[in-house]
This record gives structure tokens, C-alpha cells and sequence, in this order.
């Protein structure tokens, strides 16, 4: 055992890194609760399940036949779009309307820009969200000097506009939700603090002030953003300055928003929700899909599930009892940076994270077989192809092949299988701890040993090992049902012990299905990431006939997702609400059947101008409505073709990536 271990503190890091309740175990942030109706939101109830309607808020009967297939998929609060007075006043009509059907779900009106909307929606609905960087503030683009006298004169003006509202929720008994969004930050936060977690964070804490002085607290915090890691680092900052600022502690709703469609859009949002989930944090979940809204709500639930019970100590994974005294943590939860790693063969130092396909269920393996993980041979020219999601290693366990392996993809054998051949050198040993301390061969430059987190806080003689080795990549696993926790903690020990040698993450999943396992998965993988660790992935999800071609996908799409290996064009398309002005499915499934071999460009597709190009920030080109079919066009930020026929956008779409010099023709990419 090292002196490292068994605390019985209930906090884990020291006090200036508190975000989270625990880092190694599970166990919810509590919160104050909050009202929304009959429905109770906080730590004391539930995680929430919400989402939002796409049909046009005057469309009184869509609306609520579309809140009703919302309802019965579970959905436990609808939000409504209510851009201006008129849609705020239809907002009783669609309640009356679903309460005459006996449907008492608590409705939310989703407000930007206008303050008379939010003022009477507030007398007419349970819950009202603002976004506090456009409630008080119009976008300008403009980067204006603050002295601290203009910046209080503009607190001030804020308080003005912003107080009638905080009133009238006081006295109706409304909630609220402060929902900050990294994209669409007010010019007052962006001049002062930047495109930061800590600009997000500050803007919600201006209009929290400001609720506080008048002693309302039914409210709700929320900080979305594209980008996951923007995002994580938002709520874990958010979190820390309601502790520190002597603010209560209350509940936050969790998103990432225009995550996309498809597997894409899935994977993205578990990257984010399951990363703060894990942390104990979220009270309520929406899950942002370009899809009908009732298909976000199995999704939500599935992250939310595994939560269920978990409430429990986590007493197997010892704490370090070194951070509650005051230790620095090993990693900045509020900016991610990357575990230093020593650099071997193509693992670790700056290398991206390498993804290792498992066929080590397979009793023989052919060349056919390896089109799952993108590899291809081609007979007539007699060679291989890879296409962008091609894995760097495959994992045969005992089995032998018969063939060549392309030169992208090298082998590795469990070292028992590895010991008793002939090897070449590009076949690589995969040992377990107690074989590999004792071996007396290896391999002269890359071995993989295989060890359980469990092992690096309990083997002292494994970790002394480790300490010298030289040509070794970790892989590292965890029988424990709290997996993310426990590989977690084994990562802060080896940062603790000085080992920096790379780390592979191996995750096996069995008796799941295959929708869940792409959720699980980046949930427990993407934390890990997210935090800066881990040199290389490998998934297997155990029982399912296809699991080959879902492990690869997921496997490169959690890398994407986190940001840490682009293999992918990136689409960030919001999941449209009643401002909509295209239809965005179907555009979405357009652009993307066109652009989807641009590896590493990113593209925003947003169904309206009010919102759209502030939450595509991230984004190297956006397709953005800007009237009934209607289209603008943007470079980065800059409009550069207005009012484009809907027609015509894609291919105009295409024609500005060709100018860029960056297009490239599909079959150019497929070597
Ligand atoms: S960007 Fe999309 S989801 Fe956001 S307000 Fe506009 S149409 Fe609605």
C-alpha cells in the first residue's frame, strides 16, 4: 500500500480545485431545490429528462401534439421557443390545450433578446430561460474598452431590464433558468474575459447577483457549449465559483449543444453530459440531436440510468489523502491539458491517440475482416487501401494470420501466443502483469502490459517496475462497476509515482446493446480524455455480431468528439426549434452526403440568424437561415454570401470550400 493511499476525507482535491463532490467514486453535488411546477428538480430528486419542441410556437395544436409524443416518449419538461410577445401570449394555449388532455408537464419558454416575452411568459408558464448574453444586450461584434465605472454602468443598466422579470417569477412562483451558451456571449463578457469557460461562467453569475439581491432562488444554471471540453470546464468552474462565491448551490441543467445527428450527435453529447455526470454533477439533461425531439429523450435517459443507485460509497478506490491537505491536483479540471507522456514508436508525447481494434474474440481472422476497421485490400491492384477511421493496431489475442497486415496497421498478440512463434518485428507482445514482470523476453522496442487500475494503487513491485521501464505502453482496464473513477485514480498515481510512459484506455462492455454501448462508452472514455489522459483507445463491446465496425466507429468518434484526433468533418447543426427557417434535417443529410470526406473541417448549420452564428462559433463554415428559403453563407464569422436560394446553398456551400483550396474530391480521400 502507498502512503498514498485511504482517506477518510468526503473531499478529495484541495479546496482550490473543488468542483465535484469526489473524484474517485460516485456521489451527487448537492443542491438546493427548485420548484418548476409540481415537478422538483436538485440532488434530493431525480436527474431531469427535458427537450425542445421544433414545430412553430404559433402552430398551437403541432405544438402540443408535438409535446405530447415528447411527454409519452418521457420527456418531464417541454420547452417552448417564445422569440417574441405573440408566441409568449400562444404559450397559454398550448398549455391549456395539453391540460385539457390531461397532460401536466411543466412548460419552459426559451427567451433570447426579448425581455417583454420573458415578462409575459413568466405569468403563463412553470419555468422561463433567459440567456444572459443576449437578454439585456444586442450583438454588435464589438470589442469595447470597459473602465470598472462603464462596466458597473452597464451592471447597472442590466439590473434595469433584467429585474421586472425576476420580480414577476418571485411572485408567480416562476422558475428560471440562467442559461449561459459559449457562443452567443454578450460583447460586455467577450471585451473583459474572452471566448472563456470563465466568461460563460461570469456571465450567468451577473444576472445570479442580481436574483439573489432580491432573494429569488428557484433557479437553474446551465453553460452549453459545441465544443465538450469548453463545455466540462464551464459547469466543473461554474461549480467551484457557486462554492466559492458563498452563492447557493444550485442545480444545473446539462448540454452540449448543436451536437449534430446520428452517432455523431450521440457520441458528442455522452463526451459531455456522461463527463459531468460522472463528476456527480447535473440535475436535469437535454440532449441537443438535429432529430424529432422525442428521439433526444431514450438518449437522455440512457445517460441518466446509469446514475440510478449509484449512490454509494466508494470505498474500493482509496482517496489521495495527500489533495485534501492542500496537494495540488495532477490535472486542471477547468483547462485541459495533456498528460505528459514519453514518446514510443507512435504512442504518447505528441503523438494523437492511437486506436487499437480488439479481434481477439475471433478464432480466425481474414483480410475481409479488416474492412470494419477501415482497412481494405484491393486485389486487382494488389494493395491496401484505409479510409480515415482506419485503426493503428490490431489486437488478435492467440489467434495467428495468415496474411500481411497493410503498413498502417501493426499486430499485437497476447505474449503467451507472441512467445511461442516467430515474430516479426512489427508483431508486438501484449503481456499480463505478473508474466511481464517475470519475463525473460520481450519485445526490443514495444511491449503492452496489461494491468488492472486496481494494480498501480496496490502492486508496489508493478509500479517500481513501471518506474524503469523503457519500451512498455500500459494498458489500463477496470473490473470495477465505476470504471471511469477507478482508471482515474490510476492515472493520478502514476502522475504522482513520476511514470509517464503511454497509457492505452481499454473498455470491455458486454450485456448492452449497441445504442447504449456508443453512450457508455464515451461517457467513461470521454472523462478520461477530457481530463488529458490516455495515449491510445481500446473498445470492445462483447455479444453483438457487428461489434467490430461499432467498436472502430465509436473508438475514432469519442477521439473526435473529445478533440483530441480529428478523423472527421465536424457538424454542428442545432437541433432547430419553432425560429427554424429550412427544413434541417433533410439539409443536414444533404451537406453532410457532400462534404462528409473533409476530414477535420468543421461545419455549422443553423436554422436561424438570431442564434445561429453565435452558436457556431467554432466553426469553419456555417449555413445559416436567414428568411424563408433563404440562405447566408459564412467563412469562420464573416458572412460572405447573403440570401443564397435554399436550392442552391449546398452547391455554393461546396463552391466556398473550393476557393479556400480546401475541397477535395471524394474518391482523392479514400487512400
Ligand atoms: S439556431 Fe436553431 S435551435 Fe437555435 S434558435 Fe435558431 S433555429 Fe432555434
Amino acid at each position: 500500500m502507498s502512503s498514498l493511499q485511504q482517506s477518510s476525507s468526503a473531499h478529495l482535491i484541495s479546496d482550490g480545485n473543488m468542483y465535484a463532490p469526489t473524484l474517485f467514486g460516485y456521489q451527487r453535488r448537492e443542491t438546493i431545490p427548485v420548484s418548476i411546477g409540481d415537478l422538483m428538480l436538485g440532488s434530493d430528486f431525480p436527474i431531469r429528462i427535458q427537450s425542445m419542441t421544433t414545430v412553430d410556437t404559433m402552430d398551437t395544436m403541432g405544438s402540443i401534439e408535438q409535446s405530447i409524443r415528447m411527454i409519452d416518449a418521457g420527456c418531464e419538461l417541454v420547452r417552448i421557443t417564445a422569440p417574441s410577445v405573440k408566441e409568449a401570449q400562444n404559450l397559454e394555449n398550448i398549455r391549456k390545450g395539453l391540460r385539457a388532455k390531461g397532460y401536466k408537464t411543466p412548460l419552459v419558454a426559451d427567451i433570447h433578446f426579448t425581455p417583454n416575452a420573458a415578462e409575459l411568459a413568466a405569468r403563463i408558464v412553470e419555468k422561463v430561460r433567459i440567456n444572459p448574453g443576449n437578454y439585456a444586450d444586442k450583438k454588435r461584434f464589438e470589442t469595447i474598452e470597459y473602465s470598472e465605472s462603464s462596466y458597473q454602468a452597464e451592471l447597472e443598466r442590466i439590473r434595469d431590464k433584467f429585474l421586472p422579470l425576476v420580480k414577476i417569477c418571485k411572485e408567480y412562483g416562476t422558475a428560471m433558468r440562467i442559461g449561459t451558451n459559449h457562443g452567443s456571449l454578450s460583447d460586455r463578457i467577450l471585451s473583459r474575459y474572452g471566448d472563456t469557460p470563465l466568461g460563460m461562467v461570469e456571465s450567468a453569475l451577473e444576472f445570479l447577483r442580481i436574483c439573489e439581491d432580491e432573494k429569488y432562488f428557484n433557479i437553474v444554471l446551465s453553460m452549453k457549449a459545441s465544443n465538450t471540453q469548453v463545455m466540462v470546464e464551464a459547469y466543473r468552474l461554474l461549480s467551484k465559483k457557486l462554492a466559492d462565491g458563498q452563492f447557493k448551490a444550485y442545480p444545473l441543467h446539462l448540454g452540449v449543444t448543436e451536437a449534430g445527428e446520428g452517432e455523431d450527435g450521440r457520441i458528442k453529447s455522452a463526451v459531455g453530459i456522461g463527463t459531468l455526470l460522472e463528476d456527480g454533477l447535473g440535475d436535469t439533461v437535454r440532449v441537443s440531436l438535429t432529430e424529432d425531439p422525442e428521439f433526444e429523450i431514450p438518449v437522455a435517459k440512457d445517460l441518466v440510468n446509469r446514475y440510478v443507485g449509484r449512490n454509494r460509497p466508494n470505498a474500493p478506490i482509496p482517496s489521495l489523502s495527500n489533495l485534501s491537505a492542500g496537494f495540488d491536483s495532477p490535472i486542471n479540471p477547468f483547462a485541459h491539458t495533456r498528460r505528459k507522456s514519453a514518446e514510443l514508436m507512435n504512442f504518447g508525447g505528441h503523438q494523437v491517440p492511437r486506436v487499437i481494434a480488439d479481434y481477439s474474440h475471433l478464432k480466425s481472422i481474414s483480410m475481409e475482416d479488416l474492412k470494419s476497421i477501415g482497412h481494405f485490400y484491393l486485389p486487382e491492384p494488389d494493395k491496401w487501401a484505409m479510409n480515415d477511421l482506419g485503426a493503428d493496431y490490431l489486437f488478435t489475442g492467440t489467434s495467428d494470420l495468415d496474411f500481411m497486415l497493410p503498413n498502417g496497421l501493426k499486430q499485437i498478440q497476447s505474449a503467451t501466443t507472441w512467445l511461442q512463434s516467430s515474430p516479426s518485428e512489427h508483431q508486438f507482445p501484449l503481456f499480463e502483469v505478473e508474466d511481464w514482470l517475470k519475463a525473460s523476453k520481450k519485445h526490443a522496442q514495444l511491449n503492452f502490459v496489461q494491468a488492472d487500475a486496481e494494480e498501480i494503487w496496490s502492486n508496489d513491485l508493478f509500479v517500481n517496475a513501471l518506474k524503469l521501464a523503457q519500451n512498455e505502453v500500459l494498458v489500463l482496464s477496470s473490473s470495477f462497476s465505476n470504471r471511469m473513477a477507478a482508471i482515474r485514480r490510476a492515472f493520478f498515481e502514476l502522475e504522482i509515482q513520476g511514470i509517464h510512459i503511454p497509457v492505452v484506455i481499454r473498455l470491455n462492455y458486454q450485456d448492452i446493446h449497441a445504442d447504449q454501448f456508443q453512450l457508455f462508452a464515451p461517457t467513461d472514455a470521454g472523462a478520461l480524455f477530457i481530463d488529458g489522459f490516455g495515449d491510445g483507445l481500446m473498445l470492445s463491446l462483447a455479444g453483438l455480431p457487428v461489434q467490430s465496425s461499432l467498436e472502430n466507429s465509436t473508438n475514432f468518434g469519442i477521439l473526435q468528439a473529445c478533440r483530441v484526433r480529428i478523423s472527421k468533418t465536424e457538424y454542428i447543426s442545432c437541433p432547430s426549434c419553432g425560429r427554424t427557417l429550412f427544413d434541417l434535417q433533410e439539409t443536414t443529410a444533404r451537406i453532410r452526403q457532400v462534404t462528409d470526406h473533409l476530414k477535420g473541417v468543421k461545419i455549422g448549420i443553423m436554422g436561424c440568424i438570431v442564434n445561429g452564428p453565435g452558436e457556431m462559433a467554432d466553426a469553419d463554415y456555417g449555413y445559416v437561415g436567414i428568411g424563408k428559403d433563404k440562405i447566408a453563407l459564412y467563412r469562420g464569422q464573416e458572412v460572405v454570401k447573403k440570401s443564397v436560394p435554399a436550392d442552391s446553398a449546398v452547391d455554393e456551400l461546396i463552391q466556398l470550400i473550393k476557393e479556400d483550396g480546401i475541397w477535395k474530391d471524394p474518391q482523392e480521400t479514400n487512400n
